[in-house]
């Protein structure tokens, strides 16, 4: 045991890596600057919570093995277990899904739920403290005889630690922090196929209400291009309600306001979802979010190095959320990290290699799958280094651009399908939350993804 660590973000990568940290410090601190409310509800620190979150079978699984209890208290709840192959009615791009057991369950909850019971089953591992309303603005760090942390900065003071994660998400003012120390931040890659996403929630009609004919527990509706740009889900979650999305891809954004929101769902290539909100009564406004774009930070090949400060969820890979990977990959790498920890010790000068190495090594495939789908849409857009090299190259999207900030790794599909089908080392054992390209890629993914 040693002493202690400090967890920058108090969301789903903050807190699966905290509840692995409390296994090798004396202390681990994980710092918020939001207030976390009562229970399952929105807060300003993680507005995608109120759109549609797809949980992989893989991060069900890890979410259980890190915090035993999970499943039960998640149905408890009352998210819904549901055989997705049987239980949704899913239209893609070869026509409406036959109906089959799968065996596979999948939990149905809102991500306000998910991260609620998550933070209450840290909150009773020994030696965690959450601390609220405080925002970190900058890491300090000694300089001699190697750059290393020695707290995180806060408005009044100074928090010290032996050990700094951050897990500030997408937004991630890390690379700042690490400029104002005289260090280069890492590179970046970024691959945006100008995704956005428009949701509004309903409470579903009482059960006597349904038309015979609704025999579906959700719906599922892709994308056709050209013709239809935008694709819709209906999912069901906790407290007899609906969270409907519309997620549009290649610049087709959805409309945010109530009225464009009720018409372009009419546009769906099936009205279905249309038709089921008739029934059922509107409890939100519609959300938009268009922050969806891919981003890598490389610190596997951050030629600079800061003894203990790791980085770990969508601070360093955020996907564009149709794949629904974010949590999952947060979920596996505190395994990783973990691993990490047994191998050379919570102080060792060579955990952040050791374990962005991992990290990056695990990611590597869940990036593959988000870019390289995202790649075939028209109007992506590429760091501007990444287009010169693609131009090199004759404009082929899955190559492998050289230099040195940074590559695609999008690999040929076989390369990706074995990868997904393989189950080892991805972070599918699902399907993707939305497919890409008028529905063609998820099928053939489906099939090997759904271990449960
Ligand atoms: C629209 C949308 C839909 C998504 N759908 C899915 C899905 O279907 N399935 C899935 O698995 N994932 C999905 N994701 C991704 C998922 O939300 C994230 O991957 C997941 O929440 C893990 O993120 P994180 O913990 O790294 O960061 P975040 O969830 O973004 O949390 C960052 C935390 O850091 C805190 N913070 C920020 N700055 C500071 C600071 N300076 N000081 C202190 N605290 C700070 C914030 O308050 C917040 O609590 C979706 C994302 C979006 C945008």
């Amino acid at each position: 045991m040693t002493q202690r660590a400090v967890v920058i973000g108090g969301s789903i990568a903050g807190l699966c890596a905290a509840r692995v940290l409390a296994d090798y410090f004396d202390r681990v601190t994980v710092v918020d600057r939001d207030a976390y409310p009562q229970g399952p509800a929105e807060r300003a620190g993680v507005p995608q919570g109120r759109h549609v979150h797809a949980l992989l079978a893989r991060g069900r699984r890890e979410l259980e093995r890190l915090f035993p209890g999970f499943e039960r208290q998640m149905l408890g709840a009352g998210a819904h277990e549901i055989d997705f192959a049987r239980d949704f009615a899913t239209l893609r791009g070869e026509g409406w899904m036959a109906r089959e057991e799968s065996g596979i369950a999948t939990l149905f909850a809102s991500r306000t739920l998910l991260e609620s019971i998550v933070r209450d089953l840290l909150r009773a591992v020994p030696r965690v403290e959450l601390v609220e309303r405080t925002a970190v603005t900058g890491v300090v760090a000694e300089r001699a005889p190697r750059a290393r942390v020695r707290a995180v900065r806060l408005a009044d003071g100074e928090l010290p630690a032996e050990l700094v994660v951050d897990a500030t998400g997408r937004g991630s003012q890390a690379p700042d922090w690490l400029q104002a120390l005289g260090l280069e931040p890492p590179a970046n890659t970024v691959v945006d196929s100008r995704s956005g996403y428009a949701t509004r929630w309903y409470r579903e009609p009482e059960p006597a209400r349904w038309p015979a004919e609704w025999w579906w527990k959700g719906i599922w509706v892709d994308p056709h291009e050209p013709e239809h740009m935008t694709a819709g889900v209906l999912f069901p979650v906790e407290g007899g309600r609906w969270i409907v999305t519309i997620a549009g891809i290649a610049g087709h954004y959805p409309p945010s306001d109530e009225a464009g929101f009720g018409a372009a769902l009419a546009r769906l290539r099936s009205p279905i979802i249309a038709h089921a909100v008739e029934l059922a009564e509107p409890i939100s406004p519609v959300y938009s979010n268009r922050a969806m774009a891919n981003r890598f930070r490389h610190y596997e090949r951050w030629p600079q190095r800061l003894d203990g400060f790791l980085a770990v969820g969508d601070s360093v890979c955020a996907f564009n959320p149709v794949y629904g990977q974010g949590m999952t990959t947060a979920a596996v790498a505190a395994t990783l990290l973990a691993e990490s920890l047994d191998r050379v010790g919570p102080t060792s000068p060579a955990l952040p290699r050791t374990f962005f190495r991992a990290q990056a090594r695990f990611l590597r495939d869940a990036w593959s799958l988000a870019t390289g789908a995202d790649f075939r849409f028209p109007g992506r857009r590429l760091q501007p280094l990444h287009r010169r090299a693609l131009q090199r190259r004759g404009g082929r999207c899955r190559a492998a651009p050289a230099g040195r900030r940074g590559d695609q790794h999008a690999p040929p599909p076989g390369r990706l399908l074995r990868a997904v089908r393989a189950g080892a080392r991805s972070p599918g054992d699902a399907r993707p939350c939305l497919p890409a390209r008028g529905g063609r890629a998820a099928p053939r993914l489906a099939g090997g993804l759904t271990r449960g």
